[in-house]
């Protein structure tokens, strides 16, 4: 009998499998890849970040998992056209494990990037980074409520298997019913920690938009698309797109403890109203024929609508805490 493996072990390596070999945009699309007005509002953000975080030297602009490359471009697109100094600037960081996709970024955005394994890597200095739906790709744990006490749930041969907790997170000291699934994400607060420390330590900022229910589902969130369509998450790793909602308030904390200034989370739609989308939309769509001006709007639409993208997807801000409140979070 195989040895049970704990399930942010399994998740890291199905991931890891999963990116490697296969295109992640025949299984699922993004919201840069639905309208280019979502990666050029996000590096106008970095760019008035920047500004005022009172123009620092040897500004890094930096993204995590940046798929396609298709935020980036557009964001650098964007930041040339309205932000130049901030273009001739910065040095280009971005954070990304699969080979495969480091190919389809560098064929989008050409030289003058450099690739990390992990934020650790990066050369010091202000950082402003951008991470879209990065951090529902790390791996999670999930404990189950079970009598008195919490089990934590690990795969075997493609099955649950439970054994008991050693270290609950917090959250489990609140009442549950019997076998509600609690998460957590070392992964995703790990990451949010050690960004925020660097952000206080050496400046810059940071925008991270992910998608989470109003409140935790108590059979769990992890999900697995393969092939296009829900899958079982268990059944064969490296196959299916495995990904869990993110937890913003945690999160939050995390940055915090970090000593950042932690802004949002807002609703994406809200973001990107409030960062222009709707009259950039206008702008583009005025000089296009009908039938893709349509398109065009229709795609912001998917991203601002509250029944689409636009309130399931939220962003949170992490700011140096001398830094006022940045674009897009004002109350
Ligand atoms: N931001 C893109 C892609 C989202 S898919 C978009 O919006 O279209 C998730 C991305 O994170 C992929 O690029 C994937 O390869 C990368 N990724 C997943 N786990 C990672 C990890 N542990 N470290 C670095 N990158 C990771």
């Amino acid at each position: 009998m195989p040895e049970a493996e704990r399930l942010d072990r399994f998740i890291a390596r199905a991931n890891a499998a999963y990116y490697a070999t296969h295109d992640p945009f025949a299984d699922f699309t993004t919201a840069p890849e639905i309208c280019q007005g979502f990666g050029e509002c996000l590096g106008l953000w970095a760019a008035v970040a920047w500004d005022q975080a009172g123009r620092p030297p040897h500004p890094i602009l930096a993204e995590a998992g940046p798929g396609r490359g298709t935020l980036m471009a557009d964001a650098r697109r964007a930041i040339r056209a309205v932000a130049p100094e901030f273009a001739a600037a910065v040095a280009l960081h971005l954070i990304e494990t699969s080979p495969r996709l480091r190919a389809a970024q560098a064929s989008a955005l050409g030289d003058g990037a450099a690739w990390h394994d992990t934020l650790a890597t990066l050369p010091p200095g202000p950082i402003f980074l951008l991470a879209n739906e990065f951090l529902d790709a790390l791996p999670i744990r999930q404990f189950v409520r079970r009598g008195a006490g919490w089990t934590e749930r690990h795969v075997r041969d493609g099955a649950w298997v439970e054994r008991a907790a050693a270290d609950p997170p917090a959250t489990c000291a609140w009442p549950a019913a019997e076998g509600t699934v609690v998460e957590c994400s070392e992964a995703a607060t790990g990451f949010v920690a050690a960004l925020a420390r660097r952000i206080a330590a050496q400046g810059g900022a940071a925008l991270l938009i992910d998608y989470a229910a109003e409140t935790p589902n108590p059979a769990g969130s992890l999900q697995a698309l393969r092939a296009g369509a829900p899958a079982d998450p268990l059944e064969a790793p490296g196959e299916a797109d495995l990904t869990a909602h993110v937890d913003f308030p945690a999160l939050a904390d995390a940055a915090r403890e970090g000593g950042a200034a932690v802004f949002g989370p807002v609703p994406q739609g809200m973001l990107l109203a409030r960062l222009g989308l709707p009259a950039r939309i206008d702008r583009l769509a005025a000089g296009l024929p009908a039938p893709r001006a349509a398109v065009l709007r229709a795609g912001a639409r998917r991203l601002l609508a509250p029944e689409r993208m636009g309130v399931l997807f939220k962003a949170l801000a992490l700011c140096h805490p001398a830094s006022p409140t940045p674009p897009g979070f004002a109350p």
